[in-house]
């Protein structure tokens, strides 16, 4: 009783440390762009004005795409509705409605005695609450093993396990690696990655295709990539996005890590403004946590294959390049898809692989193509650095299901269910390609 009055006390402590008048007089509207024209003007407007785009649909057939994004320009020239009116009263009621269970065991993990499901996933979920989670599959599967890939610029563990089948980790097996949480504030990825090995392992010898599929691959999840700024989007502000280091000359903290990857870094679609979202920081690697993503592919190559960067939201899934601007793909995706035509043709094929194994699940639609292509150009991310100099053949960066970055939780399982048959037809697709 005690422990669950604790968790209560913290709940309602954390939300009012929320800086909720941050969305104060913004709203999140859908605008269409019907045009080339007026995707390009949007892509300029966002660039300069730094727009904080939660979602994008785009028709790949006809190029018209719709984005939601917050609102306090003037964006009077497309042609828009209103989704959310009031974000500050949005997020206040959400926040009174849906308390974080706040690193109580007794709320958070394995607590399969209400409805017959794990508590874990009905809840957005603290850093040691997802470890310990992580701990407690681990111990039950002699298949897990963890391991980290190195610490934050707050001291944090980033950690990771993997799974793979009874003959056991090395030899020539192929390697897929998953990270989620490299942007902070969007909360519903990492509940993945702690899934995806929790289900794998509870399959392997049960379910004929897992077993196969682990007989040939490791899976390696890492599932908050960015520690620092996950828990001070709990803690402080959820809209927060980035790492929390400190910039020399600024008062504004933190670096984009999805943009301060070395390949093609400072390119494009990244800002050198501190108090920016997408700020690429002051060299490439100058982040711990972005350096230590790279070290650690580097170290799994030649075998490793996959590697997927889970973001949210936005129902796309993508692939290099992110670094060539928009002008060299207005009418065709494979103007900024990589250069050599066999590895572009082996990411569309088991992206659709993918797209196809998820809209059975649940009918979700993600649209497939090249980073550029489907969102905007961005270079210094994870997926190009992944292909281009780790050597990753199959490298994508996805965004899962919303609305928006903390969607209401009844969307993590979901979410959980229709990416795990993504990955599966993923390998599958890999492995007879
Ligand atoms: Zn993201």
């Amino acid at each position: 009783m005690k422990a669950a009055m604790m968790s209560v006390l913290a709940a309602v402590s954390s939300v009012s440390a929320m800086e909720l008048n941050q969305w104060s007089g913004k709203s999140l509207v859908k605008l269409n762009l019907n045009t080339a024209e007026e995707q390009v003007r949007f892509a300029q407007l966002a660039d300069k004005f730094d727009l904080d785009v939660w979602n994008r649909n785009i028709d790949t057939a006809t190029g018209a795409s719709t984005v939601e994004v917050v609102s306090d320009i003037h964006l009077d020239t497309f042609q828009q509705e209103v989704v959310t009116p009031d974000l500050e009263t949005y997020f206040a009621d959400f926040f009174a409605t849906e308390p974080v269970c706040n690193n109580d065991p007794l709320y958070c993990i394995g607590n399969a005695t209400k409805s017959g499901t794990d508590s874990f996933y009905e809840n957005y979920q603290r850093l040691d609450t997802i470890f310990a989670k992580m701990e407690a599959i681990d111990t039950s599967s002699e298949l897990v093993d963890s391991f980290s890939i190195g610490t934050s610029f707050e001291g944090r563990d980033i950690r990771g396990f993997k799974i793979t089948g009874a003959s056991g980790f090395g030899g020539d097996k192929k390697i897929a690696v998953y990270n989620c949480g490299i942007h902070a504030r969007e909360w519903i990825p990492p509940a993945f990655c702690v899934y995806a090995i929790e289900t794998l392992a509870a399959e392997y010898g049960n379910v004929p295709e897992i077993t196969s599929l682990l007989d040939e691959f490791e899976v390696h999840t890492i599932p908050i990539a960015n520690p620092d700024g996950y828990e001070y989007s709990h803690t402080t502000n959820n809209n927060w996005r980035k790492s929390r280091k400190p910039n020399a000359g600024s008062s504004a903290m933190g670096t984009d890590l999805n943009r301060n990857f070395e390949f093609q870094w400072g390119t494009g679609g990244s800002s050198d403004q501190p108090s920016s979202d997408s700020y690429k920081g002051a060299a490439p690697f100058d982040n711990l946590e972005s350096k230590a993503l790279a070290d650690y592919w580097d170290s799994l190559s030649p075998r490793a294959v996959v590697q997927m960067d889970i973001h949210a939201t936005g129902n796309m899934w993508m692939y290099p390049m992110g670094y060539k601007p928009r002008s060299q793909c207005l009418t065709d995706p494979r103007g900024c898809g990589v250069d050599n035509e066999d590895d572009f043709d082996a990411h569309e094929t088991c992206g659709q692989a993918s797209r196809s194994a998820i809209a059975d699940v649940n009918g979700f639609d993600f649209a497939v193509g090249p980073i550029t292509w489907i969102i905007y150009q961005a270079s210094g991310s994870t997926c190009d650095h992944a292909y281009g100099v780790s050597g990753i053949r199959w490298a994508y960066a996805i965004e899962v299901r919303g609305p928006g970055f903390q969607p209401n939780p009844s969307q993590i399982v979901l979410s959980n269910t229709e990416l795990y048959a993504g990955i599966v037809a993923q390998m599958r697709c890999i492995v007879d390609y």
